[in-house]
């Protein structure tokens, strides 16, 4: 690889600095592993499970068993985790879909939501597609006070549309913002503070839902109510199996994880009333899905460590990046704010270089459908478009930011980290 020895001499030091950081992300990895292998025991996972089912797929244990795994995982009392759910904005859709009703108000308490959310909710403008707004859905977003939930808002909000408020939406990570990630205890007080309100107001407590891409064990407990702490959670955490709770290894799919009642309704709308969830064939997918719960623990710490070896070595070499190499997360993606757009390119141009796979194609920007904007994207990947695998992009805009987010093992991302910085140091 076109790697200078002083780049690669700044890595070696970086990685001295981070030293702590990388012994904390491994402890979480430690704790985050041995939740996942007790569940694995308690539920009695076997070669058989691995067995595919077609059809209906009735009677499908290893898919009842990833069910009820997902849901221990993640401290929900009930859940799913399929490959029928295509993506993590079909997983959202699932949930919002599933819990929301003709004349009830959504409100989004992370201001605005992820791009591709837009058009499900209808507050893209547009009309006749079946979006939640096409069946009298009225939504409503809190902007962010300073970059954190703005609870106050939130109460007067709660006040104004009363026993309307069915679903308070908060999502975990960053999207295409620039905010930081909401940690586990900002999500949870948040939703603390959604059942005091109704409780004052004298209505019922509405769902709190959280988009919890990319968040997925980067901390040591996710944002789901648990067993037994009814009020330190949300209702329904939601993600996919391209990003975090995947680790790498499953094809596709996605999770949704919370109480009886919210998941069960969720269930209806990914199948049907009446079906729920006691349909869906696994077409062979049982081993990918509990090969990749094993993995996922470790393959976030992996891709954390990549995200801080970046920041740490763009900020030395005078770039603007979020976090900054010594900030805690709760998410997995950092941004560096490449200056120009020949250094956006040149980063991505470095990623892409470094992958295992399309190493040798170069990344060009494209007017991709949505967006306002030309995008780059760097990605390599052996799952089509799965971003636990190190990739990156931006849209070609001032401040020229680079969106880098996975990394499958440690040591091929520190390679595409400064394959980035060699590129962008000749641009
Ligand atoms: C990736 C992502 C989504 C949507 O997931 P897709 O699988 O790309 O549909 C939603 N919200 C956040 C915060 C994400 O990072």
């Amino acid at each position: 690889m076109n790697i200078s020895p002083e780049i690669r001499a700044k890595a070696a030091a970086a990685e001295l600095a981070l030293a702590d950081i990388y012994a904390d992300i491994d402890r979480i990895a430690r704790v985050n592993t041995e939740k996942v292998l007790d569940c694995f025991r308690e539920a009695e996972v076997s070669e058989s499970l691995f067995t595919p089912s077609t059809g209906y797929g009735y009677g499908d244990r290893g898919r009842d068993v990833i069910d009820a795994l997902s849901a221990k995982i993640f401290g929900g009392d009930a859940g799913f985790m399929r490959p029928q759910i295509i993506s993590g904005t079909h997983a959202i859709t699932v949930v919002l879909f599933g819990l929301l009703r003709p004349g009830d108000v959504l409100l989004s308490l992370s201001g605005m939501p992820y791009d591709t959310l837009q058009p499900v909710i209808g507050c893209d403008g547009e009309k006749g597609s079946g979006s939640l707004a096409d069946f009298g859905v009225e939504f409503h977003a809190i902007p962010l006070k300073d970059g954190k939930m703005d609870l106050c808002a939130l109460r007067a909000c709660m006040e104004k549309y009363g026993s309307r408020v069915k679903v308070v939406h908060i999502q975990r990570s960053k999207g295409y913002e620039t905010r930081p990630t909401h940690t586990v205890h900002e999500i949870c007080e948040a939703a603390y503070a959604v059942r005091k309100n109704a409780a004052e107001f004298g209505f019922a407590a509405p769902y709190v839902t959280c988009d919890n891409c990319y968040g997925e064990f980067t901390e040591e407990r996710e944002p789901a109510l648990a067993v037994g702490e009814k009020e330190a959670g949300v209702d329904i955490i939601v993600g996919s199996l391209i990003k975090n709770p995947g680790g790498g290894m499953a094809d596709n799919g996605g999770y949704i994880v919370g109480t009886e009642k919210a998941v069960e309704l969720c269930g209806y709308r990914l199948s049907c009333p009446g079906v729920g969830l006691d349909a869906g064939a696994s077409l062979g997918q049982n081993r990918n899905m509990l090969r990749g719960l094993f993995y996922a623990p470790h393959t976030v710490a992996q891709a954390m460590k990549t995200a801080h070896l970046a920041a740490y070595l763009f900020e030395e070499a005078g770039y603007t990046v979020s976090p900054r190499w010594n900030e805690r997360r709760s998410d997995i993606i950092q941004t560096v704010e490449c200056a120009s757009p020949d250094g956006l390119c040149a980063f991505c141009r470095g990623i892409q270089s470094s992958s295992p796979i399309d190493a040798h194609v170069v990344p060009e920007p494209w007017e991709m459908p949505g967006y306002s904007d030309p995008v780059i994207m760097a990605a390599g990947a052996f799952v089509g478009g799965a971003s636990i695998e190190l990739s990156a992009d931006g849209p070609l805009r001032a401040p020229y930011t680079a969106f880098l987010q996975g990394g499958l093992t440690y040591e091929s991302a520190r390679l595409a980290i400064m394959s980035a910085l060699q590129q962008m140091s000749q641009n």
